[in-house]
């Protein structure tokens, strides 16, 4: 599969399934996206390559994460410590974005009530203890 940025200078390559795929709450996904919490599809870091283009490098708090100089638009965020790159989900095919979980709830900016569970920091799934909020 093949995702692109909004004006199409940017070109990845998505070479296998998703690792997990979540919503994330933490305070730099808020602050790189001006944004209460943020679609990711999660990969092992060699299956997102980038196919045309070059996309540019930032840092708000943690992480490094990488967007189109173009159109701006967010592309991916970088997590070596798993050895993981997360791919904003709002760039995958209608359908293609299945959330299994919330993360990092502790920095929710509002309760989101759904069916998913809600985790207070990491999931199970990514070693964290999977402690849930009250929500
Ligand atoms: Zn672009
Ligand atoms: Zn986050």
């Amino acid at each position: 599969m093949q995702v692109q940025c909004r004006c199409g200078a940017i070109k990845i390559q998505v070479l296998a399934d998703p690792v997990a795929q979540f919503f994330c709450h933490c305070d730099d996904c808020q602050a790189a996206h001006g944004a209460a919490y943020v679609p990711e599809s999660a990969y092992a870091a060699d299956a997102l390559v980038i196919a045309e283009g070059s996309p540019s490098a930032w840092m708000v708090k943690r992480n490094q994460r990488f967007f189109c100089p173009t159109c701006g638009t967010r592309l991916f965020i970088d997590i070596p410590s798993v050895g993981l790159r997360g791919l904003n989900g709002h760039l995958l095919p209608a359908g293609a974005f299945e959330p299994q979980f919330h993360m990092h709830c502790s920095y929710a900016v509002l309760p989101v009530r759904d069916g998913l569970p809600h985790y207070k920091s990491w999931p199970p799934r990514f070693l964290g203890s999977g402690e849930v909020v009250a929500w």
